[in-house]
Parts: structure tokens; sequence; C-alpha cells
């Protein structure tokens, strides 16, 4: 029987497949469509009515759907490093213009299958159906795939109507993230990281586009001082002015102000469903949580997000009252799980944790979306708080406050090859929590993208140790 969808669920995806089909539907119409950082002050395009996409959201979902690899080879195939993180490359190979495609045969107009794909064909009784000739287990025919290749769309919107350019363009992957329109415009905010910075300065170089960039210092203290704020100020009025230039409208303060209580309304509930995880055992896991942060960061100004999350918090409660869970396994440890998950190995960073009992009941990126605010001053202010834009002192004390209220028994560090800045300060981090809180951490190394970065093996041993050290401290 296929698993029941709760309203919330349901409306928070309606949320993120109306944003995509908006934008796509905005560019047909003739009308500018912008690319943006996940954490630039979206308020501000609100203000202005423009369709914005956000391209590490588009990474993460392409990376969940297994084309990250092909597309990060595309990138260093133009040049960029394979040390560079693993959404720009995909954003980059996206923005020269290419594309996960199913290999099609001109003549026939059939996708070429990859015999190496699909899962293997079961009889009547559930067994694996032996091929004589060779001797392996034949394939379902029903679950094999074409071959995925790299096309272009400049290439294929430069053919003539007919049908090789019909048949090229419904070969690209059909799945949104693969389907975003080209830029029109970026907005960048360096609150993230720096490697937005040039990542976002390439976009623009490539595509010939304006560039409106938010440069926010790294914070080396707790509070967020008035000069930086000041320096911030300037540019999101720098901002409302290039917008200004950009669509020929004037800023409008209504749209801003209903922006920033929808932002807020969507922040406050986004928290108060990420501190369902507080409860023993948990009615969902952070992995509900990964896959819902497609709505803060998509349409967090947008009034249907903020709904969406009040519908999804209902459903929390019910599952309280019920005794419900999401989890399909007994809770036996919690844990915090540090980082951006492995979204190409999500069903293998899941299964040791299932085969353990094992629940992370404690995400760290997931509450980083959580912008609350009440005056431009300290909007200002919550766009410094970025993860990779506080001092360690400050990363110390969200994490432990986090492990603490939702009552981890471990942490399972990602030591990601994409996000160099999280990672780094993750070995003093994992010190700190021992030292503090008492409990052991365990890293494994992956990459958020490019699932060359993963090695299952060692994960699966990391969460073994984890799991040992675990059972040995609760003695
Ligand atoms: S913060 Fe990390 S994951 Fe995000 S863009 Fe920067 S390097 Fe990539």
């Amino acid at each position: 029987m296929p698993k029941e969808v709760s309203p919330g669920v349901l409306a928070l995806r309606k949320v993120v497949d109306d944003v995509y089909a908006d934008a796509r539907e905005a560019k047909k119409q003739g009308k500018l469509v912008g690319w943006s950082s996940s954490k630039f002050p979206c308020e501000l395009a609100e203000a202005f009515d423009l369709n914005v996409m956000y391209p590490e959201n588009q990474a993460a979902g392409i990376a969940a759907q297994r084309d990250g690899e092909i597309m990060c080879q595309a990138a260093e195939d133009l040049g960029f490093d394979n040390d560079i993180c693993g959404y720009a490359r995909i954003s980059l190979a996206y923005a020269a213009g290419k594309r996960a495609s199913r290999k099609i045969d001109l003549e026939t107009g059939e996708f070429v299958i990859d015999p190496n794909s699909g899962k293997p064909l079961k009889d009547e009784n559930g067994n694996v159906v032996i091929d004589e000739a060779t001797g392996k287990p034949k394939k379902d025919p029903k679950t094999m795939k074409p071959y995925i290749v790299i096309d272009d769309i400049h290439e294929i919107e430069a053919l003539p109507e007919g049908r090789e350019k019909e048949l090229r363009l419904n070969a690209i992957q059909p799945y949104k993230q693969m389907r975003i329109p080209q830029p029109d415009f970026v907005l960048c905010c360096n609150n993230i990281c720096n490697c937005m910075t040039k990542w976002y300065e390439n976009i623009a170089r490539m595509c010939n586009i304006p560039l409106i960039m938010i440069d926010v210092p790294y914070n080396n203290t707790v509070e967020v001082n008035d000069d930086y704020v000041a320096y911030i100020r300037a540019q999101f009025d720098n901002a409302i002015h290039d917008l200004e230039k950009l669509t020929g409208k004037k800023f409008d303060q209504q749209k801003f102000d209903d922006a920033c209580k929808h932002a807020n309304r969507t922040a406050q509930a986004w928290l108060r469903v990420c501190d369902y995880l507080q409860y023993k055992p948990a009615p969902y896991s952070g992995f509900d949580l990964f896959n819902h942060m497609a709505d803060v960061v998509t349409a967090r100004g947008k009034v249907q997000a903020a709904e969406a999350f009040e519908l999804l918090e209902k459903d929390l409660e019910k599952a309280i009252k019920e005794g419900t869970t999401t989890t399909p396994f007994p809770e036996q440890y919690r844990v915090m799980f540090e980082g951006i998950p492995c979204w190409p190995k999500l069903p293998n960073l899941f299964k040791p944790l299932k085969a353990n009992g094992v629940n992370v009941t404690a995400v760290v990126y997931a509450p980083a979306f959580g912008f609350v605010y009440n005056s431009y001053d300290e909007m200002v202010k919550a766009y410094c708080k970025a993860p990779n834009s506080v001092c360690i002192e400050q990363g110390v004390d969200w994490r432990e406050g986090i492990c603490r209220e939702n009552k981890v028994d471990g942490v399972l560090v990602h030591y990601n090859r994409s996000c160099k800045p999280w990672s780094g300060y993750m070995a003093e981090m994992q010190r700190r929590f021992t030292k503090d809180l008492g409990i052991p951490c365990a890293g494994f190394d992956g990459d958020q993208a490019d699932p060359r970065n993963f090695n299952e093996a060692q994960y699966e041993t990391r969460v073994q140790g984890l799991v040992e050290a675990m059972q040995a401290n609760r003695k």
C-alpha cells in the first residue's frame, strides 16, 4: 500500500512545485527570472514581484536524482576544478547550458537503454530469476533506464524547428530541477561562503547578465557590531536601487513589509517544526527536515510557505498525540547529524542508522534558515548569522544547545569535501562536544553532491564505531 502523505507535506511539495512552475511560465511570457544564493535576503526580490530560482536547491535536487556526478564532470570538462563545491560545479555546468539527458536514437526516436540499469527480475514467488546464458540475475525491464549523457541547451535551441530539436528537448531529464530557466540576473550574498562570490561572478560573466552582490563579512564576535550593520544596510539600499534599474519599477514598501511578515512567519513555523525533534521518541527524523528545506530556501518570503509549515505543525502535533512517527524502526539512539547530507547517497546514509536503531533527532543545517527579526537592523543582523559566517564560539554554542534540547547520545559529523568552510573547523568542534557534553562523535568523509567522494564501507564502519561508543557511554 502506498505510504500516506500528510496534508502538511502535500502542501509543502505544492509550494516548491509552484515556485518552479511560476518561474518557467514567467520566462515563457518574457519576464525576468533571477537566480539567487539561498541566504540572499529574498524579501528584496519579493518587493519587486520577481521570479527567483535557487541554484543550491536545484543542485541538491539534481544530486538527489543521481545526476550530480555527470554534471560535476561537465563542469570539470569546462575547466572548473574538481575541488570546487559540488553545488557550484553543478550550477556552473547548468549555467553554461549543459543538461543531463536521456540518450536517444534520433532515427527511431527511442531512448537507448543502459543494460546495467534496473533491478533484478523476480518470479511470482519473489525469487530472483537467473539468466541461464550468463548465470547472472536477469533485469526487470520495467525498471531499466536509458543511459544519461550531457547535452547542450544552446546547441539544441540553435537547431531549426523540427523532429531533432523536439526529441532532444524532450530527452532532457524530466524532473523540475533539470528544467529551470536560464537566468536574466543573479543575486548573491556571501554570508554562506566566499565560494559563492566566485560562483555567481562566473555565472554573470558566462551569461552576460547583472550581478547584485551583498557582502557580509565574517563575524569574529558573537554580537554583530554596528559598523557591520551600517555597511550591510548600505548594500541593501544599493541592491534596491539596482533592482529598480533592472525592473524599471519603484521599490514597493508595502510588498517588502508583507514579504518580511511572511518570511518571519515561515521562519517561526519552521523553527517550531524543527523543535518537534526534541520529543522522545521523535515523531519524525532529521531526514524529513532535510526534505522540507526546499521550502524555506525557495519560498520563505511567501505566505503559502508559512501556511504549509503551520499545517505541518498540526500533522506533527497529531503524530505526538497518536504516538506515531515517520521513523520506520524503534528509536534506540538519538544523534545529531552535522553538516549537509550526501544527497546522492541518502539511502546509503539511512541504511546503517536503521540497522542500529539510530534516529537523527538533531541537525544543524535546517534551523540555520530560521531568520527571525523585528526591524530592518535586526533583519541585517539575522542575515549575518549563517553557519559559516559566525565565530567558532557561536557555532559551538548553537550546536551544543541543539544537542542538549534534542537529547542526543552522539554526533555524526559529515566531513563534506564540497563544503570546506564548514568541515574545516569540525575537528575542534568534535573535541568540544565530547568535552562539554560527554558524548561520542564520529566523522565520515563524503560530499553533498558528488558521489565520487563517498565511501559506503567507511561510513558503515564509522556508524558502527559510534554505536559502540554510545553503548559504552550508556553503561
Ligand atoms: S556553504 Fe559550502 S555547500 Fe554552500 S556553497 Fe559554500 S562551499 Fe558550497
